[in-house]
């Protein structure tokens, strides 16, 4: 299954609003952005999902929670006791809202748990959409949700890879590593004797860079869609269909008509729902009322891999 041409690649884990049904889990997913794992949202169950679709534990140093309700992170206690006996040793960031430091470090003291790794936190804050890990090929944001509690979507940006060098081209005008680099950025090379490599001549454009934005649990607000504006593909939850409109509303939560919403006036490619009210036995009916305001929507299944871009 991996691939290179795969740069981003999101596994659903679990499509359950906070009561699991026997064939749907809470949420959790699994992005992969060329082969390093950032798994957001962590509900009961996740790391038997993790084992079930073959998502290697060690690849994860970077869990993301977007709020403490136990439905997004029951699954963590038990997922950091197995990277321990698993013996893990490279340090493991989490970021999520307070007060997730003190919740982690009673549960560990409580069960007498010494991590034999690193456990950054990262309390995030909820008011503001924040850049909150920058790395070589990816920006993670996290912005405000609204929710009975504080809560906060991601969103997970590539950064703009260098060009690339047109086979043949090195050999045909004997490039030197630094001049390689110097064109892979969009530089001409002037040489001693005046002889002029354009970049465009010897290289070419890299893929458009790709992102993804989850946003779960959330009721509609205005301001949503600017948070994800244009992005490729847009996971937003939906708990109820229009018949549980009020309900919706009362609990802080979105109906699939909501988050189609959200997708067409945010630009979105794509649109993924799930976080489905235990409610509805088959989620045709979400989907179809989701797909009346924006077509490109899909019912997320566990265990699937949606490719990015
Ligand atoms: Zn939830
Ligand atoms: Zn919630």
């Amino acid at each position: 299954m991996p691939d290179g041409s795969m740069s981003f690649r999101l596994t659903i884990l679990g499509t359950s609003s906070a009561l699991p049904t026997s064939d749907r889990y809470p949420t959790a997913h699994v992005l992969n952005v060329h082969e390093r794992l950032f798994l957001i949202d962590c509900g009961e169950g996740t790391q038997m999902q993790m084992r079930r679709y073959r998502i290697r534990f060690g690849k994860i140093n970077h869990i993301f929670i977007s709020h403490l309700h136990g439905d997004h992170f029951f699954g963590l206690y038990p997922l950091l006791s197995s990277f321990n006996l698993m013996g893990r040793k490279t340090p493991l960031h989490l970021y999520a809202p307070a007060p997730v430091e003190d919740l982690v470090s009673r549960h560990l003291s409580d069960f007498d748990i010494h991590l034999g790794f690193g456990l950054e936190i990262h309390t995030l804050g909820s008011r503001d959409c924040t850049l909150i890990l920058n790395d070589k090929r990816v920006e993670v944001f996290s912005f405000p949700l609204r929710h009975r509690i504080p809560s906060c979507g991601f969103l997970f940006r590539e950064k703009r890879a260098e060009r690339n060098i047109i086979p043949g081209m090195i050999g045909k005008h004997g490039l030197t590593i630094a001049e390689i680099a110097l064109l892979k950025r969009g530089n001409d090379i002037v040489r001693e004797d005046g002889e002029v490599v354009s970049f465009e001549t010897v290289t070419v454009p890299p893929p458009e860079p790709v992102s993804y934005a989850f946003c779960s649990d959330t009721a509609w607000f205005k301001e949503l869609p600017e948070y994800v504006r244009g992005v490729d593909l847009l996971y937003h939850e939906a708990t109820f269909g229009d018949d549980n409109e009020e309900l919706a509303v009362k609990t802080a939560h979105s109906t699939a008509r909501h988050a189609a919403t959200v997708a067409r006036d945010a630009g979105a490619k794509k649109l993924l729902i799930g976080h489905f009210s235990a409610r509805y036995k088959s989620v045709d009916i979400l989907e179809k009322e989701a797909r009346e305001v924006f077509s490109a929507t899909e019912a997320a299944r566990e265990g699937t891999a949606y490719i990015i871009g």
